[in-house]
């Protein structure tokens, strides 16, 4: 039970609004995207400054409240959501662009889609996500892949600079020449050092058109179109990078309706340097099969980052399985093909993210973020609607996860991983963990914030 008192006074001191069970919009509150998560928490901080982070950390540690942070609420596992206070920065999406120094501050709620806006009105971008709707706190402090990884690194590699609230409320810096310790930590390490109310991004010049290419082929032709796929990624220059995707067809316009609902094996990428040497690069890809739809042309990079949005909806049910490959064999694109024929629910993929180009030239212990060998990264992502269908599911992601363990590297991403796989968090960061551990031990030695990929204090189990 909380003292009234105590709240009372918690609440006034408040910019932002506190959101208790009894309130009308406290399901609509706390519900993420993953809809299999269903906590309720017993209090949720709306955040709207620094200010109000530091008192919600200040009253969950003198009332013994465990605490979990939300920035995006796109976490796969659903940790941003505890049954003690949730501190939601969600309204915390402030942007600033400085374009002279190439920089941009976003604040710790940020989607990708409102960083994308800001920095794309000055034609720069950082690298970010895929899904628009994706938090950046989240994605960047697990690492961060997306199309411009290639070319300049993930988004941690692009964190320069972040303003932190630690577990004894006090607000301190972290940069290459302040807490560099702090900041090697956040490039990777994930939510477990304090609450990130402010990043600092490298920029960098990218569009506002790039050269892009979105190919849908039957299934039937995904052998070879993965066989093609391989090669082009194989000889690409860091500039250009196309995932590929086993997805269901949408069952809608453009695509022919006597495809609706069946598998379809989608390349969808970009090339980040002019428009023609893109045109070129991608001729292979524009060339290749018979797609039942092709888009193979500039277009606004901010809409390609949107452009799957829509096949992730808020609240459908979800369950990821990842792993970073060494290589896609023939007989491992056959596995993944073979799997895919049953794949249940209408939101379920299967992707493989292209690794290297800048994201592999960064040594493995140069950040928090240690996979820095992979060629790719595989996710297979169920999504459905129904609870009935839990089962089936997550039965199927982990049988396919199963049989693609030969081909990985051992590693798996921190921001892929579901509320289940605990026992993969010292994979998850690699040759890295002991160092966080130690770095963990400086800056929360309590572990106060454990509701995340937790790596606990030195001493604690
Ligand atoms: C549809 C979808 C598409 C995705 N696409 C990509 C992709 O293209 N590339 C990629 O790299 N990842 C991708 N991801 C994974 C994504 O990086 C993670 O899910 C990430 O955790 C989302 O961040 P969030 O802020 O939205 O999540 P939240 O659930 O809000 O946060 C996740 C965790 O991050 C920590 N955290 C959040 N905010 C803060 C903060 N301000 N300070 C300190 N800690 C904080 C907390 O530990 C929290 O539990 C995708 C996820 C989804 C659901």
């Amino acid at each position: 039970m909380l003292d009234q008192s105590k709240l009372e006074s918690y609440a006034n001191r408040m910019r932002g609004h506190l959101v208790l069970p009894e309130d009308s919009n406290y399901d609509e509150v706390r519900s993420i995207w993953n809809g299999v998560i269903d906590r309720k928490p017993t209090l949720i901080a709306q955040c709207k400054g620094t200010a109000d982070v530091i008192s919600s950390v200040n009253f969950a540690r003198e009332e013994g409240l465990e605490v979990s942070v939300r920035g995006g609420g796109h976490g796969v596992a659903g940790k941003s959501i505890c049954s003690g206070l949730v501190i939601d920065l969600s309204h915390m999406n402030a942007v600033r662009v400085d374009s002279e120094s190439k920089r941009v501050r976003v604040e710790g709620g940020a989607k990708l889609a409102d960083m994308d806006h800001e920095t794309q009105a000055f034609g720069l971008a950082t690298t970010s996500g895929m899904v628009s709707v994706t938090g950046v706190a989240g994605l960047t402090l697990g690492g961060g892949i997306g199309y411009l990884g290639r070319s300049y690194g993930l988004g941690c590699d692009n964190l320069m600079g972040a303003d932190v609230v630690t577990a004894d409320g006090k607000v301190i810096q972290a940069s290459e020449t302040e807490n560099s310790d702090l900041l090697w930590a956040l490039r990777g390490g994930g939510g477990n050092f304090g609450i990130v109310t402010s990043f600092e991004f490298k920029l960098h010049e990218v569009g506002p058109e790039v050269m892009t290419a979105q190919l849908f082929y039957p299934i039937e032709q995904g052998k070879e179109t993965l066989q093609m796929y391989r090669k082009v990624m194989d000889e690409a220059p860091d500039q250009l990078t196309i995932n590929a995707m086993i997805i269901k067809t949408p069952p809608a316009a453009p695509f022919p309706e006597k495809y609706h609902g069946k598998p379809a094996l989608a390349l969808v990428g970009c090339y980040t340097g002019g428009i023609e040497t893109g045109r070129r690069l991608m001729e292979p890809l524009d060339n290749f099969g018979q797609p039942m739809l092709k888009m193979v042309q500039p277009m606004p990079y901010k809409l390609l980052q949107s452009s799957f949005d829509a096949a992730n909806p808020d609240g459908g049910r979800y369950y990821w399985k990842s792993q970073y490959l060494k290589s896609i064999p023939d007989d491992a694109l056959d596995t993944l093909l073979d799997n895919s024929v049953e794949a249940p629910g209408p939101f379920t993929a299967i992707f493989l993210e292209p690794m290297g180009g800048a994201i592999n030239r960064i040594g493995k212990t140069e950040t928090a973020y240690p996979h820095r060998d992979a060629s790719y990264n595989l996710g297979i992502c169920a999504g459905w609607m129904e609870q009935g269908d839990d089962e089936t599911c997550i039965r199927w992601t982990r049988e396919i996860h199963n049989k693609m363990t030969p081909y990985s590297t051992g590693g798996v991403y921190s921001n892929y991983l579901s509320h289940d796989e605990e026992e993969r968090i010292k994979a998850a960061f690699g040759e890295n963990f002991n160092r966080l551990k130690e770095i963990k031990s400086k800056y929360d030695p309590h572990n106060f914030f454990s509701k995340n990929m937790n790596i606990k204090p030195v001493g604690t189990t």
